[in-house]
């Protein structure tokens, strides 16, 4: 029995599940009867391949950093998604869900966006299927991101600022449901990570578990063996870690290592760092670990990354960590930034400042000697030279 996948009832153990309004209802069950059989179809694999390779540029490679093996004394290789078109993981969901809402007779898309990342890659796949696209952002983002904002422009899409609440990403989520709630029969909602209600969480995992089925056939070429000892991969919704492990899920003899977002520190009040102190909880239509007040006010989530500061987390990954089935690090904005120079100065690769808590998780564990590890460069770090640029003195 799988134990670690989504079961009949779209649940993860305890977390998952779709608790969503009722005028939601027939769309997401649409969605829930048709996602398997699209996926499955010739028609998907054949349009969804040809994308990735052609137009996304995959399979990703994957690098044996010789400076990360040296300093760690293990065999540390990086599976590359910050060379995919858009920079990032992203692109991988966006094109598989647009395919399947074409398939689904859908004509109009929509998606939330915190820093913009997935904003563009859902942008970018609008763009290329000719769909009308609508993208909510909080309206703090929209003045944060602004480079961001205009590629969307570009690109076609029309971006919404989000004025309700803090004006962030869970603002911009909010948003996006009330919008697919007044037309829910021609607008697919593409969820940009592996959270929402089901089926996303389980249609995001398979879309982005391209990349576990390119790390098997390249380990097997390069090391005879087709599994790790160890993975690695950074955490905000959870989408570039859950397609990182999904093929080896089941496997025991491979460890699994998740970077979560510690912010300033995980008990500075300024954190990202969900599984370390969330609670259960219902937000955006699944059960999952959220961080909230006593009276279950969700908390605002800080972190320099971006990409990583979601209240919660995909409740694959919750159920991984209650299992014991992952281990998971907080890493701090300081111990990312470190590690995000340290592989620029030595591999000459500038990581998005998420991969970057990924690298840093390396400083938390203790690897055996010869180790084999795999770790997941989600991203590239264009979209974070700002942030490097204001930091350069202190870690240069
Ligand atoms: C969005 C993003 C993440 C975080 O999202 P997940 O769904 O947790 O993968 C990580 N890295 C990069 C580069 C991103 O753009």
């Amino acid at each position: 029995m799988e134990q670690f996948k989504v079961n009949e009832h779209g649940y993860y153990g305890q977390f998952g599940g779709a608790y969503i309004p009722e005028i939601l209802h027939r769309c997401v069950t649409d969605l829930q009867e048709a996602y398997l059989r699209i996926m499955e179809s010739n028609r998907f694999q054949q349009d969804f391949d040809q994308l990735l390779r052609d137009y996304v540029g995959r399979p990703s490679p994957l690098y044996l950093s010789r400076q990360l093996s040296e300093r760690y004394e293990a065999k540390i290789y990086l599976k590359r998604e910050d060379l995919n078109h858009t920079g990032a993981h992203k692109i991988n969901n966006t094109i598989g869900q647009i395919l399947i809402a074409r398939e689904m007779g859908k004509t109009r898309i929509i998606a939330e966006t915190g820093a913009g990342q997935h904003g563009v890659a859902t942008a970018t796949v609008c763009a290329l299927m000719q769909m009308p696209c609508t993208v909510y952002m909080g309206k703090t983002d929209v003045e944060r991101q602004h480079v961001n904002v205009k590629k969307m422009e570009m690109l076609g899409a029309t971006v919404v600022p989000v004025t309700s609440g803090n004006m962030t990403l869970k603002d911009a989520t909010n948003e996006a449901i009330r919008d697919w709630c007044s037309h829910p029969v021609d607008t697919h909602y593409i969820i940009g990570s592996t959270i929402g209600p089901h089926p996303y969480p389980d249609l995001v995992a398979r879309l982005q578990s391209v990349i576990s089925k390119e790390i098997k056939l390249q380990l097997a070429e390069k090391e005879g063996r087709d599994y790790p000892d160890r993975l690695v991969a950074c955490v905000g919704g959870g989408s570039n870690a859950a397609g990182t492990i999904y093929e080896y899920l089941e496997n025991e003899k491979v460890q699994i290592l998740l970077a979560e977002a510690g912010g300033k520190g995980v008990d500075s009040g300024e954190t990202a760092a969900t599984i370390h102190l969330g609670r259960t909880g219902v937000l955006h239509g699944c059960r999952t670990l959220l961080m909230q007040t006593e009276d279950g006010q969700i908390t605002e989530p800080y972190s320099i990354s971006a990409g990583l500061d979601y209240p919660g987390i995909g409740p694959i990954h919750a159920h991984l960590a209650e299992t014991g089935r992952a281990q998971v690090v907080a890493v701090t904005d300081d111990e990312a930034l470190r590690a995000a120079y340290a592989l620029t100065r030595h591999e000459g690769i500038i990581p998005a400042l998420e991969s970057a808590h990924a690298l840093a998780a390396l400083e938390k564990v203790t690897l055996a000697p010869g180790e084999l590890v795999v770790l997941t460069l989600s991203g590239r770090g264009d979209k974070d030279l700002e942030t490097y640029f204001k930091h350069e003195k202190e870690y240069r």
